[in-house]
């Protein structure tokens, strides 16, 4: 039998503050990355200089490359998987670990953090693994280190271990020879404990760590008393531990895919690995052996990747799981139509900058140029800043256009909102007027919408990255114009503690006014996104 062993690092942090227990809730999903650091010296482990030809799809020459590049498959294989915009950082090395005849420990892996109390933290006083804390919160938490720690037993490739004299298979196909032992499934077992799959409480004791519940946890039942393991005493989740067959998952989604299991469950409460007596590395962080069918996360290696509970279990302790399919494609004309938008509607509400801080007429000359700019002037459309685009990206999306022959009503649109803000900052216009405050409150609100339509912009040239950029984008350009959490370093705050305005307390106004007019002109270029 093979064993795979779980090892747990912890950080403890964090200021406490009381919550009510609620459920994950949804988030959007994003695109994930999962980087493998090798923290294997110059000539061993992931950097064995052995030459080895490629095997079932792993291109790598040497010893170390060929683990290497399987290491990485195994990564992007979860970061296709789960949903993070925070990068994650899986460190691994091979070390000899355990290695006899009758059996042998594959690896080992676990969070190097873990984190409570975190922005967006669905529960209080709560433990997360770094990754899934990372996750959530939006943001990583600690980047001064890695999310996973992870361990590979290098003594596998010595033959020490008779149920796979041959070594390890570095293939991706899932094919090894005879004598070998697939490296890949034990990759996505190992990965798993370090995305929190696994518990923080001390097997043998019964403790919390540092007296605080984990997301694991809260999911774990005793069947044979119906308590929860945050309800438990020590003596109790000691006891639990070791109620064979009747440690239970009973949180929500592992309990719907329950039924993908003929074995191993009782009603829908998936039972847990709860071996008597206890078996440290392996008791209550894994899925119990009598699952069927056989279940990526159960403590002895079988051949199997099937991982539609764990999928499920890692949802229960608050992952969200990435989108199927392809994501949104890059439209490059969407994104310089919106740009001439944005720079028409910039250009004309400068020009009653420039006339309010001169108490002058609004110079017609400086109206028309960013007029002609938009929609060409005496070149006609062609020479109109979306008939260019339309004359350079020709056909059907997602190269060409999404939209053609739109100038007219994006134009009515753009100028619509700037007659609208200028009536509502400058009620006595045309007459020409000095006003430094008014002036500047149109600065702020055609720096807000074009710092907003900017945004977009970006998404829409490279949409994979934007799933994770937009939100901070967006709430970037709304921090700078309404002062975010400090309201008098607001754009229009600033200009009204100086005096002397013609209206004030209007910055709510405004922005709803510039959210309003990005988002129709948002769905008039793009109708279907
Ligand atoms: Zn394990
Ligand atoms: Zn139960």
């Amino acid at each position: 039998m093979t064993s795979l062993d779980c090892q747990k690092k912890k950080h403890l942090l964090v200021a406490a503050s009381v919550g009510l227990l609620i459920l994950m809730p949804a988030r959007p999903t994003h695109a994930t990355t999962i980087t493998v650091e090798n923290w294997d010296t110059f000539d061993e482990g992931f950097n064995d200089p052995t030459p080895r030809g490629p095997e079932g799809g792993n291109p790598g020459t040497t010893l170390g490359q060929l683990r290497l590049n399987a290491f990485q498959e195994a990564a992007d294989r979860w970061a296709a998987v789960v949903s993070s915009c925070v990068a994650i950082v899986a460190q691994g090395n091979f070390d000899p670990l355990y290695c006899a005849p009758s059996s042998a420990i594959l690896g080992s892996a676990g969070p190097k953090i873990a984190h409570a109390n975190f922005p967006n933290a669905p529960v209080a006083n709560t433990w997360f693994a770094a990754a899934t804390a990372n996750s959530i919160a939006g943001l990583d938490l600690y980047a001064d280190a890695g999310d996973i720690g992870a361990k590979f037993n290098s003594s596998i490739d010595l033959g020490c271990f008779l149920g796979a004299p041959n070594g390890w298979y570095y293939g991706f196909d899932g094919n090894p020879g005879a004598g070998q032992i697939d490296f890949i499934p034990t990759l996505l077992h190992e990965l798993a404990h370090g995305l929190g799959f696994l518990t923080f409480v001390d097997l043998a004791s019964g403790a919390r760590l540092g007296g605080w519940n984990d997301t694991y946890m809260l999911n774990l039942e005793d069947h044979t008393t119906g308590v929860l393991y945050p309800a438990m005493t020590t003596g109790e989740r000691v006891a639990a531990s070791i109620n064979t067959g009747n440690l239970h998952w009973v949180g929500p989604k592992v309990k719907a895919a329950s039924s993908l299991l003929s074995t191993g469950k009782t009603g829908d409460h998936v039972h847990m690995y709860a071996p008597n007596p206890q078996e440290p590395g392996s008791s209550v962080s894994h899925f119990d052996t009598t699952l069927t069918p056989d279940e990526l996360m159960e403590p002895f290696a079988t051949p199997t990747t099937i991982q539609d509970l764990t999928e499920a279990l890692l949802q229960d302790i608050g992952w969200s799981l990435a989108p199927l399919g392809p994501g949104p494609t890059a439209n490059m004309c969407l994104a310089g139509k919106s740009k001439c938008a944005s720079k028409k509607m910039a250009g004309l509400l400068k020009c009653h900058n420039k006339a309010e801080k001169s108490g002058l007429a609004v110079d017609p000359e400086c109206l028309s140029k960013a007029i002609a700019k938009f929609d060409g002037g005496t070149k006609g459309v062609a020479g109109s800043c979306f008939g260019k685009l339309e004359i350079k990206y020709p056909g059907v999306p997602p190269a060409g256009c999404v939209t053609t022959g739109d100038l007219d009503t994006i134009e009515t649109k753009v100028d619509a909102f700037v007659d609208d803000v200028v009536g509502e900052l400058d009620p006595s216009y045309p007459t020409p007027i000095l006003n430094v405050c008014s002036a500047g409150k149109k600065k702020c609100t055609l720096k807000k919408a074009a710092g907003k339509l900017k945004c977009h912009e970006k998404c829409q040239k490279d949409p994979a990255k934007c799933e994770c950029v937009l939100e901070a984008c967006l709430s970037k350009a709304e921090d700078k114009y309404d002062g975010g959490t400090v309201p008098v370093k607001g754009c229009f705050a600033k200009l009204e503690a100086k005096g002397g305005c013609i209206t004030t307390g209007d910055s709510d106004a405004l922005e709803t006014k510039v959210d309003a007019f990005i988002d129709d002109l948002l769905s008039e270029l793009n109708p279907a996104p």
